[in-house]
């Protein structure tokens, strides 16, 4: 089911008209709301936007933009038009304040609906929404997107897991928004009191928040019976529901367009980048009220498309974030993201998708093994150890040790984002 058929299946010429149409209309109103675009876009005008690719004639927007002007000094409405406030931790640093007018609001709950329909959702389901409610977007954005869609919103947030399993066996919801990680740890919750897939009321899971890999998809989807899809957002923007992948393909999250401009660019020059190549994620605001970005630098790495999708509708494509520009390891020279560590380890079915990285220090290089839980049978299995490490520096080019460990000795998910990394170095 499409939630917004007229906006989610406009031929991409009429969206590119419209989305051009509001950037104009956006640059104007940044420029009069906004000191740090006042000054920034001095010399744009909104005439000399004559197509997108004018775009990269403006600067990028920082995270650091929103730290300098904490809390508040980036909002375009005054204080009393502002109905809510979120804010983001993210990993390092100050928090940045993020705001909604009422307008924004109802965005919000729209992207978030359109993404359940996208993954599956329905009116008249039930909706387990075991992200955490806060200052986290998460919340508060799949729940209103579910009332929105006319679901029955059960607000569970994160945590307490047994009061989960309690409340999916009795309330037999048809589908769950959480992290993947999160995800996983109520499966194997499950399995450890015999509960067989089949068994769990769920038929679809909406997960994001993180990063993950289609290997932990499949342990997903087979635990938990369901069929899962990728949600991406983040606070600045929006929240979730930036994109959402649709259930018929699953093969790329469909970006809400006519609401957020995405662009690639390279991360280092800045320079854009065409359909299919890696980079950074940048996206405009085309239609927020409070906080509208201009080119806002996200750090996610990912790439684009634009083909047409077996669902009908036409917003382009972002695939897996492969990770963070800050969260890239470089261990004896190679860039590694944790998510090209999952994806080798997992090809291997003795290893289970509970693990974490270690990155240590010997001397000047930085050195990097991986915790990976197994069953006991397979403890102190050398040769699985050695062909995991093998299969890690196959897939990865370098050379990760690998520590085999009983169930339950890696940190899971409790709701929240999973730390991978653990890192020693200051220690
Ligand atoms: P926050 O604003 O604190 O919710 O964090 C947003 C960040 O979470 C994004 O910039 C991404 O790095 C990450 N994120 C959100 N959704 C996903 C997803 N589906 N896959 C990978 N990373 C994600
Ligand atoms: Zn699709």
């Amino acid at each position: 089911m499409i939630y917004e058929p007229e906006a989610e299946t406009r031929p991409r010429e009429q969206l590119r008209a419209l989305q051009l149409d509001r950037l104009q209309s956006l640059i104007e109103y940044v420029k009069t709301r906004v000191p740090l675009y006042r000054d920034r876009l001095a010399n744009v005008d909104p005439a000399d936007i004559a197509s997108l690719d004018d775009l990269r004639r403006l600067p990028f927007t920082r995270k650091d933009d929103l730290r300098d002007t904490y809390p508040f000094g980036m909002f375009a409405v005054p204080r009393e038009e502002v109905v809510r406030i979120h804010a983001s931790s993210g990993t390092t640093g100050k928090l940045t304040a993020v705001g909604y007018t009422a307008a924004d609001i109802d965005l919000f709950a729209r992207v978030n609906a359109r993404s359940l329909a996208m993954a599956g959702g329905e009116r008249g389901m039930t909706l387990h929404n075991a992200y955490g409610y806060g200052l986290f977007t998460g919340g508060l954005g799949l729940h209103y997107g579910g009332e929105r869609m006319g679901m029955a919103v059960v607000p569970v947030s994160g945590g307490l897991t047994e009061r989960q399993l309690m409340l999916i066996t009795d309330f037999r919801p048809d589908v769950i928004a959480c992290t993947p990680s999160y995800a996983l740890t109520l499966a194997q919750a499950f399995r450890e009191r015999d509960v067989a897939p089949e068994k769990i009321s769920l038929r679809y899971a909406v997960l994001g928040a993180e990063p993950w890999t289609e290997a932990m998809r499949r342990e997903i989807d087979a635990g938990l019976g369901v069929r899962s899809t990728n949600i991406f957002g983040l606070s600045e923007v929006i929240g979730p529901g930036v994109s959402c992948e649709c259930v018929e393909e699953r093969a790329g999250a469909h970006v809400n367009e006519d609401n957020f401009l995405p662009e690639i660019v390279d991360p280092n020059t800045g320079e854009p980048l065409s359909e299919g190549e890696e980079g950074v994620l940048v996206f405009t605001t085309l239609t927020k009220e409070a906080l509208p970005l201009i080119r806002y630098w996200t750090g996610d790495i990912t790439s684009l498309r634009s083909d047409p999708c077996a669902c009908g509708r036409t917003l382009a494509r972002m695939d897996r974030i492969k990770g963070r520009a800050d969260d890239m390891l470089i261990i004896r020279g190679v860039n590694v993201y944790p998510t090209q560590v999952e994806a080798a380890l997992l090809q291997l079915p003795e290893l289970t998708p509970n693990y974490r990285i270690v990155i240590s220090r010997s001397g000047t290089l930085d050195e990097a093994d991986v915790e990976v839980e197994v069953s006991e049978e397979f403890l102190g299995d050398e040769e699985l150890r050695a062909r995991a490490e093998a299969r890690l520096r196959e897939s990865i080019g370098c050379s990760i040790g690998v520590r085999l460990s009983a169930r339950g000795s890696v940190p899971r998910s409790e709701g929240g984002k999973l730390q991978r990394v653990l890192d020693r170095r200051e220690l």
